[in-house]
């Protein structure tokens, strides 16, 4: 179906980005065949690094003409496999087109391009008092490009929502080479079909995002941050749903069972408070007035303790926050590091579902004789779910990652779920879209990708099973 890139493609390439930005045949190409999927590689046949939507358009109405796929790529943080160029062809690299290009208060928005460092766009508007809320774990290392092609969202979602609601405008290169603009500086905006909020999440597979602009926030004055260990998880879970039961939503509420947090010990090499807990909350509250956040921290701190909470621990100061935080990024790689191959999963639930979920998951963990650890977010009901190979055999784990995924997914979708809240359907999940929407939905979604490329050539083996 698609053809290998030619002597002559690379030329052309060249041509287009300069030289010194086409690797072909060389070490230097080996961070580009792979994400952060263990176990997952593929060759690319060249990398080109674009440094602006021109040259993006040029790579596309080539690789159109010489029918070679291209694959979209950020930092390279992706958990689905989005940006590894399973079907081999050009990888297109965003990484130089890191500039933010305004940030403009008067309007409370931010425009940057797709390599910037998400953590480096909070850093940017909060020195300007302003706050850009999503807030991925990876977010000192991916990119906001990236954020935008897998709608990616983090512990703020409770009560910020994901990447999704804060994107006014786009400029995105078409799989034709056709550059368009969507929305701009607008808070409102029904003209025409939402094509902003399709590209959003759509994994690279229907255009290239080239520039972005973002709906900023005040950044609230005061923030607060509770560690509270349990010895039962479903009190841990009653706890949530009673904070919001009382109006109160925090900005996050994240939980890590014992076995992560002992995990997350081991990598870090130093002990974290009630690391003997069955699971840790881990609470945030913001706002602008301390009366308000105080008595919120009241309410919060007594339902806790009403709930079995073995303690409240609170930092309300920078560097004890930190702290507490440190623990929770360092989960992915805690895991990685006590089992090197793992399969991490992305389930979502209603809020309320998180109990019998992780029932489930545990029950699945004892039928399949694996070991399975969960963490993530209790606000929004998002877990991540990591099965560890730990001592199994290979021809074992061979079999068992799939059996597991699915009976995972079938658990998830029977709670009113679905099978990934935040990390994407990639190369992944592709084959299990079934399980979770039915052939109309998937026939639509088919036809938008055949109306956006026809010839399949933008990040192809991605989605669609
Ligand atoms: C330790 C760790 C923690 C994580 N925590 C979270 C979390 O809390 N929340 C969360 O949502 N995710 C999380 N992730 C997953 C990952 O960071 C996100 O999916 C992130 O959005 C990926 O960005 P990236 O720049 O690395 O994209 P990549 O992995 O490079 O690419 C991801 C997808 O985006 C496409 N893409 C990239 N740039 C563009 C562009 N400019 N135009 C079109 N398509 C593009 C690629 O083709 C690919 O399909 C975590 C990952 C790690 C390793």
């Amino acid at each position: 179906m698609y053809n290998q890139v030619a002597a002559k493609t690379v030329e052309a390439l060249r041509q287009i980005v300069g030289a010194e930005n086409v690797l072909v045949g060389t070490e230097e190409m080996e961070p580009y065949t792979h994400d952060e999927v263990v176990g997952l590689r593929a060759d690319p046949e060249v990398v080109v690094r674009v440094t602006s939507a021109a040259q993006v358009s040029e790579v596309l109405k080539l690789a159109q003409r010489e029918r070679v796929p291209v694959t979209p790529r950020g930092a390279g943080d992706g958990l689905s496999g989005g940006a590894v160029p399973v079907q081999g062809g050009i990888v297109m690299t965003l990484e130089k087109m890191n500039r933010i290009l305004e940030i403009d208060k008067q309007n409370l928005m931010v425009t940057v391009e797709p390599g910037v460092i998400t953590g480096d766009i909070h850093r940017a508007v909060e020195a300007e008092g302003l706050f850009y809320p999503p807030d991925p774990a990876s977010l000192d290392s991916c990119f906001i490009g990236g954020n935008i092609a897998e709608d990616a969202g983090g512990p703020r979602a409770v009560k910020y929502g994901v990447t999704r609601d804060y994107v006014c405008g786009l400029e995105a290169v078409l799989p034709s080479g056709e550059i368009i603009t969507c929305g701009g500086k607008l808070v409102k905006n029904v003209t025409g079909y939402n094509l902003i909020q399709l590209l959003v999440g759509s994994e690279g597979t229907l255009a290239v995002v080239t520039r972005i602009i973002l709906r900023l926030l005040p950044l609230p004055k005061l923030q607060v941050d509770l560690l509270v260990p349990y010895d039962d998880f479903q009190a841990a879970a009653d706890t949530v749903s009673d904070i919001i039961f009382h109006r109160i939503v925090p900005t996050t509420i994240e939980f890590m069972e014992q076995d992560s947090i002992l995990a997350v010990e081991r990598l870090l090499e130093k002990d974290l408070p009630y690391d003997d807990a069955a699971a840790h909350l881990l609470i945030q509250l913001d706002g602008n007035r301390q009366d308000g956040i105080d008595a919120d921290l009241d309410v919060v701190g007594e339902l806790c303790l009403e709930h079995g909470a073995r303690d409240v621990l609170v930092a309300p100061d920078r560097r004890t926050r930190d702290r507490l935080w440190e623990g929770r990024r360092a989960i992915v790689d805690a895991l990685n590091h006590a089992s090197p191959i793992n399969h991490l999963e992305d389930v979502v639930v209603p809020r309320a579902e998180i109990p019998a979920l992780l029932k489930g998951v545990k029950a699945i963990a004892g039928r399949q004789g694996v070991r399975i650890v969960c963490f993530g977010h209790a606000g929004d009901g998002n877990v991540h779910v990591t099965v560890l190979k730990d001592q199994v055999r290979d021809e074992r784990w061979e079999g068992l990652v799939p059996a597991v995924s699915e009976e995972l997914y079938r658990l998830s979708l029977s709670l009113g779920g679905m099978i990934t809240g935040e990390h994407g359907v990639g190369a992944t999940r592709r084959q299990y879209l079934p399980l979770a929407l039915d052939e109309a939905q998937i026939a639509v979604m088919r036809r938008i990708k055949a109306a956006f490329d026809p010839n399949h050539i933008l990040n192809p083996g991605k989605i669609f099973p």
